[in-house]
Order: C-alpha cells, then sequence, then structure tokens
C-alpha cells in the first residue's frame, strides 16, 4: 500500500473505514445497505436515513469520501492487522512508538477489530503474535522484554483491566488472548443500559518493547518502543464536537476523553505547536504516544445498514477530519 504524501505540515495520521457485515437484526429490520466501497480508497454513502426514518435519497452533508484504505465486510482479521498495524510493530521494535485506534458507534465493530473472537483475532492479539514471533529471530541472548498493561479509562477514572498496580511481564504470546478476553469483561458497564456494555469506556492497551544491542564500541544501547492500540467509547455521543467546547461539556453526557483525543488529533494534523494532552485522562495516558515521531493509525468501523447512516455519516465526517 503506497501512501500519499500530505499536503498538511503537521503529523500524518493514516486513517482507514471498516464495514462490517450487516447484522441479521438489521435485515430482519428490512434496512438497505447504504454503504458502497467504490475502490480500495473511496466509500460512498448511497442513502441515509433520518431519525424519523423518512428515506432522503436526495442532498446529504456529504457522501464520497477518500482514506488510505477502506475495507469492505469481506475483509478479515489478518488484511485489517497487515494494512494498517503490522509497520507500526517494526517501529516498536526500532523504539519507536506507535498508536492505533478503533472509532465509531457502538456496535460499528470496533472491538472485534481490535479484541476479536478466539476463532478470528483481532489486531491487539495478531500484533503481539507477530511482536513474538519478530522477536524471536532476531534475539540471540535473550535481550528483549515485553511488558503489557490494559487499562479502562471510564469517566475519567483510569482502571487496571489485568494486573492492578503493575505492568505485566509477558513471556510468551500464548495466553494473550485469553488475558485480553478476561481483561474486556472487567470493563465497566452501563448499569442503565444492559446492551450497551462498555459503551462509555475506552480500553487501553501497551505494549512496551525494551532491548538492549551493543553499539560498535560494545558500549550497551537500551532501546524502548511502545506501542498503544485503543479501543475508543463509542462515538454516538460525541456529535458535533467541532461546536462543543470542553466547559460545556459536564452536563451534556458527553465524553470528555474522546472530545480532548478529537481535539489533540486536530491539533496534530494542523501542525499546531500546542497539542492540549492535559484535558483528560485518555491524553494524558496517550502524550508520548501520539505525534512527534510516533506513527498514529486511527480505524473508523461503520455498520452497512441504513439503519445507522446518520452515525455512519458522523464517523466518516470525524475519520475525514483526521487526515
Ligand atoms: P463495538 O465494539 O463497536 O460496539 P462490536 O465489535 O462489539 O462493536 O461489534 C458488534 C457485533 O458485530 C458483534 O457481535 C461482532 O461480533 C460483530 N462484528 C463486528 N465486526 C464484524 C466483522 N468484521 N465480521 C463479523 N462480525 C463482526
Ligand atoms: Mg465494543
Amino acid at each position: 500500500l503506497s501512501l500519499p504524501e500530505t499536503e498538511k505540515t503537521g503529523n500524518r495520521v493514516t486513517v482507514f473505514v471498516r464495514v462490517r457485515p450487516i447484522s441479521k437484526k438489521e435485515k430482519e429490520a428490512d434496512s438497505r445497505c447504504c454503504v458502497t466501497i467504490v475502490n480500495p480508497r473511496d466509500v460512498y454513502l448511497t442513502e441515509f436515513v433520518n431519525p424519523n426514518g423518512y428515506l432522503r435519497l436526495k442532498r446529504i452533508r456529504r457522501r464520497h469520501f477518500t482514506f488510505d484504505a477502506c475495507f469492505p465486510d469481506s475483509a478479515t482479521q489478518q488484511e485489517v492487522y497487515s494494512t494498517t498495524t503490522s509497520e507500526l510493530v517494526e517501529g516498536v521494535l526500532q523504539g519507536r512508538n506507535g498508536t492505533v485506534f478503533c472509532y465509531g458507534a457502538t456496535g460499528a465493530g470496533k472491538t472485534y477489530t481490535m479484541l476479536g473472537t478466539v476463532e478470528s483475532p483481532g489486531v491487539m492479539v495478531l500484533a503481539i503474535n507477530d511482536l513474538f514471533g519478530k522477536i524471536k529471530t532476531r534475539s540471540c541472548d535473550g535481550n528483549y522484554a515485553v511488558h503489557l498493561s490494559y487499562l479502562e479509562v471510564y469517566n475519567e477514572t483510569v482502571r487496571d483491566l489485568i494486573s492492578p498496580g503493575r505492568p505485566l511481564v509477558l513471556r510468551e504470546d500464548k495466553q494473550v488472548m485469553i488475558l485480553l478476553q478476561q481483561g474486556n469483561h472487567n470493563r465497566t458497564t452501563e448499569p442503565t443500559r444492559a446492551n450497551e456494555t462498555s459503551s462509555r469506556s475506552h480500553a487501553v492497551l501497551q505494549v512496551v518493547v525494551e532491548y538492549q544491542v551493543r553499539d560498535a564500541a560494545m558500549n550497551i544501547i537500551k532501546n524502548v518502543g511502545k506501542l498503544s492500540l485503543v479501543d475508543l467509547a463509542g462515538s454516538e455521543r460525541a456529535l458535533a464536537t467541532d461546536q462543543i467546547t470542553l466547559r460545556s461539556l459536564e452536563g451534556a453526557n458527553i465524553n470528555r476523553s474522546l472530545l480532548a483525543l478529537s481535539s489533540c488529533i486536530n491539533a496534530l494534523v494542523d501542525g499546531k505547536k500546542h497539542i492540549p494532552y492535559r484535558n483528560s485522562k485518555l491524553t494524558q495516558l496517550l502524550k508520548d504516544s501520539l505525534g512527534g515521531t510516533c506513527s498514529t493509525v486511527m480505524i473508523a468501523n461503520i455498520s452497512p445498514s441504513s439503519l445507522s447512516s446518520g452515525e455512519t455519516q458522523n464517523t466518516l465526517h470525524w475519520a475525514d477530519r483526521a487526515k
């Protein structure tokens, strides 16, 4: 995949879109498919249903979007991993930091993309497997150390999902899926909306790789690289983030960390000097993993169903703004 040169002076965020398969429920509700991927980079929104269910085929805000790549519902987990994240894993082994986000409404496929299932493991699991595979072929004397933490940001509180108090030292990749699934099970659920499990919490997996090499003069040089993989909270409450200020947030039931992340990403791609990392817990956690020499990847997850076309349009606009 060859990436286009950016016209902007700021940091480049690589932005992908993944369309999930239409669900049984969506089919039964007689919804149509409203998303078409016309070529590997272009996605087209074909119809729009307003909240009253009234089908509007004429003018909508915008229909056509171009990204670094668009994955159709037939894309495999491995394809998504290879195109979006494998390069970042290589970078981490060379001492660089990289971050991958999944953004989108609840039910759009973020957790499937990040965590996946036992049969079809997602980006988090494939990245760790790949990392260990690469380390095994490179380390002759066990000079690599891998630390892992899996944190939740919920209501501006950070919670450890697998090993409270300290990062876990990972010795091999065998148990990673179970570990992460258990962690995911510990995510905060919303008591008032049982069917929207963990829709308001962000799950942040950070994998730190430390290794020592000797330079020509046989001095030991220590390198550290960090990969952050983030399953963001549902974006449905983050509507119209351009108009809302952080101060007007509190009563509005909008996710502060998600909004602060948008501000940071917009500031980065616009080439601003000041990046407002301190505005939320999520952006504080990712301070050393966004901007600068870090690689940032965004995967925007969308449903193909016309029932979700409003959310899909919001997600595509948001993703377009992150480019
Ligand atoms: P989110 O985390 O964005 O709320 P999920 O990842 O939980 O959404 O996805 C909602 C449902 O759709 C889940 O049952 C999930 O297994 C399924 N799903 C999502 N993406 C895919 C996909 N690419 N292929 C198959 N099933 C998917
Ligand atoms: Mg989820």
